[in-house]
């Protein structure tokens, strides 16, 4: 299935690490213009935007810390000076940084600063430019907005006002076929979930193998792979009559019987 994406433009936010390099490989390989959106300048090298281009795409970097609200427009106002125009933006970086109920007020806020406010950030700059091109959106939530996991109040509140903002967005944006969806992973193995596995159990192996287990499909993680093909196809004209949707791309994880694993 060829997804047309050839020649348009897609920001991925955290688009070179974990999930989001597979998102930015899975648009090139379709021979879209990928622009990645993350913080540090050593985390995107020359191989990495080389691979991207590889397929005859092109494909850049932009640095900066997304918490900052001029690093959102900079991100926007770069892509526009280079390519002209933006078709789709891929609200991906995020981070599971543990701001529980006994962490106090100043973390959960700083969580959601780190989680939330540059999803709503992206958008609003990018609007002209989506409605021109009829645009797609595609925010990248986590099933902890639906299922908790204890710990984690500020990751869990951004998680699900991701979803509340994917109904909202898709609401208003219809009169410009814009449209919006969320993909819910689960379980996929990133240098995130790898840190959050080493440093939160005393026994990382153990806990992996017990988790493992417990994915009803193929008892396998979800891999980048898999995550990023669900994007593509949402981002692309394939979908053009979803929007508004929750996609759990997680091998059962969320809604089969637990009876099952
Ligand atoms: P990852 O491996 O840590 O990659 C995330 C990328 O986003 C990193 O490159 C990171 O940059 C960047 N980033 C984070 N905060 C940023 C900021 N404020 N400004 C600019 N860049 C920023 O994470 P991942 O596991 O692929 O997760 C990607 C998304 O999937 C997240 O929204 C996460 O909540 C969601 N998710 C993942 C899983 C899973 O199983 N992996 C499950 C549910 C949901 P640095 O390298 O500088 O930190």
């Amino acid at each position: 299935m060829d997804l047309n994406l050839r020649g348009k433009v897609y920001i991925v936010t955290g688009g070179s690490k974990g999930i989001g390099e597979g998102i930015s490989r899975a648009i090139a390989a379709e021979g879209g213009i990928v622009v990645v959106a993350t913080r540090s300048e050593g985390a995107v090298t020359t191989d990495f935007i080389a691979e991207l281009k590889a397929g005859g795409t092109d494909a850049y970097a932009i640095f900066g810390d997304l918490q900052e609200v001029e690093n959102c427009k900079k991100v926007i106002d770069a892509t526009v000076k280079k390519y002209g125009r933006i078709d789709g933006i891929v609200n991906n970086a995020g981070v599971n940084d543990g701001a529980g109920l006994e962490s106090g007020p100043e973390a959960f806020r700083k969580s959601i600063n780190l989680n939330l406010f540059h999803y709503y950030d992206l958008v609003h700059y990018a609007l002209p430019y989506l409605k021109e091109s009829k645009g797609s959106i595609v925010n990248v939530s986590s099933k902890v907005a639906l299922t908790g996991q204890g710990g984690t109040s500020g990751y869990a509140a951004s998680k699900g006002a991701q979803l509340g903002l994917t109904r909202e967005w898709a609401a208003e944006l219809l009169p410009y076929s814009i449209r919006v969806n969320a993909v819910l992973p689960a379980e996929v193995m990133t240098p995130l979930y790898r840190k959050w596995l080493d440093s939160a159990f005393e026994n990382p192996a153990k806990k992996e193998a017990e988790i493992i287990k417990k994915i009803p499909f193929e008892h396998r993680m979800t891999t980048k792979e898999e995550m990023a093909n669900m994007v593509a196809f949402l981002l692309s004209d394939k979908s053009s009559h979803t929007t508004g949707q929750f996609m759990s791309v997680d091998g059962g994880y969320l809604h089969l019987d637990r009876s099952l694993t």
